[in-house]
């Protein structure tokens, strides 16, 4: 369905399909906050963030595997609480879940929709106002990374040979890299990551330095 088919209006309102409103997802929480990191940081956004993932990695600080089901009508609901018309759907991996009913209800309504995914599940065209891509792939080398494009590259920096991305940067308007940060680990620890990244983002311009910096304000 094209995105033109998918929002359909009787004047002012909405006209929702039942079958989109009973839509299930997993869901770990719905929060308010501003963009901490990449491209957008500093705009406040909408976060719903799903439940389950595709990979394990060493340094996630999400427990997706605890979440409740909700029903598109009821997640509609408590988006609608907060006064901003920007969401990014994250997780876990949000694409997991078929978006096309969220994605009919929300654009139907004016929001703007965001994705971070760490790229393994390609994301259908029209689905989506803004791609970030943060592949794993430094750390699950086997994984095959099937989204390629988008409009942000988000890698997290561990050490590994920055050439690895050099045909992938080439499908992204913006590249970002991002120092490791794990909050079990000590300032030492997280200082060394964030200084060995701004060197080699020193050394290497065609990326951009990004920081959690809504970890350092205690937000989510
Ligand atoms: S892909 Fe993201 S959500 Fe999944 S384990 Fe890695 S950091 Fe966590």
């Amino acid at each position: 369905m094209s995105v033109d088919e998918s929002c359909v209006r009787a004047g002012d309102k909405p006209v929702d399909n039942p079958t989109d409103l009973a839509a299930e997802y997993p869901i770990v929480e719905v929060f308010h906050s501003v963009q901490g990191e990449g491209y957008h940081a500093g705009i406040p956004h909408v976060f719903v963030r799903f439940g389950n993932c595709n990979l394990r990695c060493e340094w996630c600080d999400t427990d997706f595997l605890t979440f409740k089901t909700m029903n598109a009508i009821d997640l509609l609901g408590e988006i609608s609480n907060f006064d901003c018309k920007r969401i990014i759907f994250t997780g876990g991996e949000p694409m997991l879940q078929d978006l096309w009913p969220l994605h009919r209800l929300l654009k139907a309504r004016g929001y703007t929709l965001s994705v971070e995914t760490n790229g393994t599940i390609e994301v259908p065209e029209g689905l989506l106002d803004w791609i970030c891509v943060s592949p794993k792939d430094q750390m699950y080398p086997d994984v095959k990374l099937r989204q390629r494009t988008g409009d942000e590259l988000k890698c997290v920096f561990i050490g590994q040979d920055l050439s690895m991305y050099d045909e992938l940067r080439q499908g992204f308007k913006h590249n970002f890299l991002q120092p490791c940060y794990m909050e079990l680990e000590s300032v030492e620890w997280n200082g060394k990551n964030f200084a060995e990244t701004e060197a080699i983002v020193k050394q290497n311009p065609q990326w951009r330095l990004s920081l959690q910096t809504h970890k350092w304000m205690g937000v989510d």
